[in-house]
């Protein structure tokens, strides 16, 4: 084991578990049996993928770090423990960096540490083929804070063809950096939006068309929406309803602000991820590189009243 500080630790296991997961969900993908359940409607799927890959990522991270607290979005369809997923590998790219641990991490408790698991992020768009839109989710909060970050792109590279190497994993720590992408400059004097694809609303909509945008993507996914912000395709990624939840948000959130970008509600409240914290995000998000001002003052007021944060 080594000698690296736990939360250094902790994310080098994220990483790791977070790649082979990407395995499970392709191997899952090629039988052609996902398995799909709705859970609150057609639009809020589930499948094998979601549930392997969260038995799988939480039990190896509850294993290798006793005490933390590990909250994912299928806690309740988890499988039987399958070892064959179970893994305890780390990341040597992310035990690297151990002496640049920042001294408030140094002494970080399992206690005090919340791991959330999004085994499986736009599932409507994997189920539809969609699937540069899917991402693993894993996030660190401590203290309630989003502190670090993975997510992790199976198919990342799959329009490339044959022989392409497919598959990436971003990861970040707030005071340390993120790694695994490459950020391109944000086109001056436009505004270039993106949304969600599958949850549209009219509060979703008006928020949007507040800003005139020269372009809205949508597509799915938090953690997808996220690293188009990260990357410099979109200035904002803006979601006006109650819909996405913590396990959505914590480890986006993290990869972001380690690079000086912002993730808060509509309302610029700071998201809080303490273990008894009520899951979904009802105050929206907003996701920014830079400018998040900007973007907060000008949410029309209706629609900032119609989410509660
Ligand atoms: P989207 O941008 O639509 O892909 O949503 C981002 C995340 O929030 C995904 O995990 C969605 O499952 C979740 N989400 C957003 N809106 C809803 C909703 N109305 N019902 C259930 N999940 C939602
Ligand atoms: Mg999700
Ligand atoms: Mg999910």
């Amino acid at each position: 084991m080594s000698d690296a500080p736990f939360l250094i630790r902790l994310v080098a296991a994220s990483v790791a578990i977070a790649d082979k997961a990407g395995l499970i969900v392709r191997d899952i993908m090629k039988k052609g049996e996902l398995g799909i359940v709705e859970k609150t409607g057609i639009q809020d799927l589930q499948t094998q993928a979601d549930r392997t890959v969260q038995m799988s990522i939480s039990t190896s991270i509850s294993r290798l770090f006793p005490g933390v607290n590990v909250l994912g979005e299928e806690d309740d369809d988890q499988p039987a423990v399958d070892e064959q997923y179970v893994y305890s590998d780390m990341s040597a790219d992310v035990l690297k960096y151990a002496d640049k641990c920042p001294d408030k991490y140094k002494n970080v408790k399992p206690e005090q540490v919340v791991v959330w698991i999004d085994p499986l992020d736009g599932t409507k768009e994997y189920t539809e083929g969609l699937l540069d839109h899917v991402t693993v989710l894993i996030g660190i909060a401590i203290d309630g804070q989003s502190a670090a970050g993975v997510i992790h792109q199976p198919y990342f590279n799959y329009k490339a063809g044959e022989g392409a190497q497919l598959g990436r994993t971003i990861w970040g720590i707030i005071g340390v950096g993120s790694f695994g992408f490459t950020q391109k400059k944000l086109p001056e004097g436009k505004t270039i939006i993106t949304t969600t694809r599958s949850h549209p609303t009219k509060t979703v909509q008006e928020a949007i068309d507040a800003f005139k945008p020269d372009e809205v993507i949508r597509v799915g996914g938090c953690g997808h929406k996220v690293l188009i912000v990260l990357e410099g395709e979109a200035h904002v990624y803006l979601f006006a309803s109650p819909g996405c939840k913590k396990w959505d948000t914590c480890g986006p959130q993290a990869i972001l602000e380690a690079i000086g970008g912002r993730l808060t509600d509509i309302h610029g409240n700071v998201l809080q991820y303490h273990k008894d914290v009520k899951k979904p995000n009802t105050g929206g998000v907003l996701a920014t590189i830079c400018n998040h001002d900007y973007f907060l003052k000008n949410i029309p007021q209706g629609i900032k009243d119609q989410l509660k944060p």
